[in-house]
């Protein structure tokens, strides 16, 4: 799946402890590495993604390393699962 990461979005806030907690709690996964494919670095932070090419307008988060949560380019991240970040529909 190709996703955008979302810029600005650092004044988000969950109730969870941080947004990588977030995306473990409704994914049921570890965050260890980055979700991006081919990238080895490790999970640092939940990152706001929009699906690129997709009807489905709706913020998710997955796991980024420092490095490809600043990039500006899309991001194939494989079969990583999404976690909603709309806090109304999880952890609000
Ligand atoms: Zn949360
Ligand atoms: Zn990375």
């Amino acid at each position: 799946m190709i996703v955008k990461n979302l810029k600005n979005t650092s004044d988000n806030t969950c109730k969870c402890n941080s947004w990588i907690d977030h995306w473990e709690r409704y994914t049921k996964n570890n965050a260890i590495f980055c979700s991006v494919q081919k990238c080895v670095d490790q999970a640092k932070v939940g990152a706001h993604v929009l699906k690129v090419s997709s009807t489905d307008k709706d913020w998710y988060i997955v796991p980024l390393c420092y490095s490809c949560n600043k990039s500006d380019n899309n991001l194939d991240i494989g079969s990583t699962s999404l976690a909603l970040a709309n806090v109304n529909d999880t952890c609000g």
